[in-house]
């Protein structure tokens, strides 16, 4: 079990989350205007393989990979047509190689026989491809266009928690909690504002709450 920051915010006393959230998202929007995914795509397809390599590894390490191997393979059948293992060696700096290889040969069959060649927007269609799990479902789908969740990875959960937007630890509940008082429109831009504000200031060990434009409203704040 990650490490937990929901007794951090117990803290100080703030207004309760649903008057928070607004100011929370907008004061986030204004501080990080260039909050977007950092991974380098340019179709859906490039999209949601870049995600599927993203598990366990930095997006910088899916980056220098995707470079090479989006030049090589252009279309699903192109990850079919190679030897497991040619592909394999492709994507062996993201780690987790062979996994990774089997999830995307079974992606890329299932697009071709279910989707005809074309990743699906709905979150119910992208869980059904083999190794595409909410989290990457999510991801995609909000980049597409059409988010239907909130992606939650470890600088959503931790800012959750200090903000006092979750009392939960697992992440599809956080999500649920985040889902009822986020807006509707919110849900795709949300997650990059919590990730690059738990990049650039609340960050894990030491949180700047000093320079933080969400002292005022935080119940984590050390200020
Ligand atoms: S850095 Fe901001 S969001 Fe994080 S704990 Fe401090 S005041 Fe709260």
């Amino acid at each position: 079990m990650p490490r937990s920051y929901v007794a951090e915010a117990r803290r100080k006393k703030v207004a309760p989350k649903k008057e928070r959230i607004r100011p929370v998202i907008d004061r986030l929007a204004a501080e990080h205007a260039d909050a977007k995914i950092a991974l380098t795509y340019s179709n859906p397809l490039e999209l949601l393989i870049s995600v599927m390599l993203s598990a366990q590894t930095t997006d910088v390490n899916v980056n220098r990979v995707t470079e090479k191997l989006f030049v090589k393979y252009r279309k699903p059948e192109d990850y079919l047509a190679v030897p497991p293992e040619e592909l394999e060696r492709d994507i062996f700096a993201t780690g987790f190689f062979r996994q990774k290889a089997r999830s995307l040969r079974g992606t890329m069959a299932m697009l071709l026989t279910d989707f005809d060649g074309q990743v699906p927007s709905r979150l119910e269609e992208l869980v059904r491809l083999p190794g595409v799990a909410r989290k990457t479902a999510n991801v995609v789908a909000a980049e597409l266009g059409e988010p239907q969740g909130i992606v939650v990875d470890t600088h959503v959960r931790r800012l959750s928690q200090r903000l006092g937007l979750t009392k939960q630890e697992d992440p599809v509940k956080i999500e649920r909690d985040l889902m009822k008082i986020v807006p509707r429109e919110d849900w795709g831009r949300f997650p990059h504002l919590l990730i690059w504000h738990g990049r650039r200031v609340c960050l894990a060990r030491l949180p700047r709450c000093e320079e933080c434009v969400l002292n005022d409203f935080c119940p984590s704040s050390r200020v």
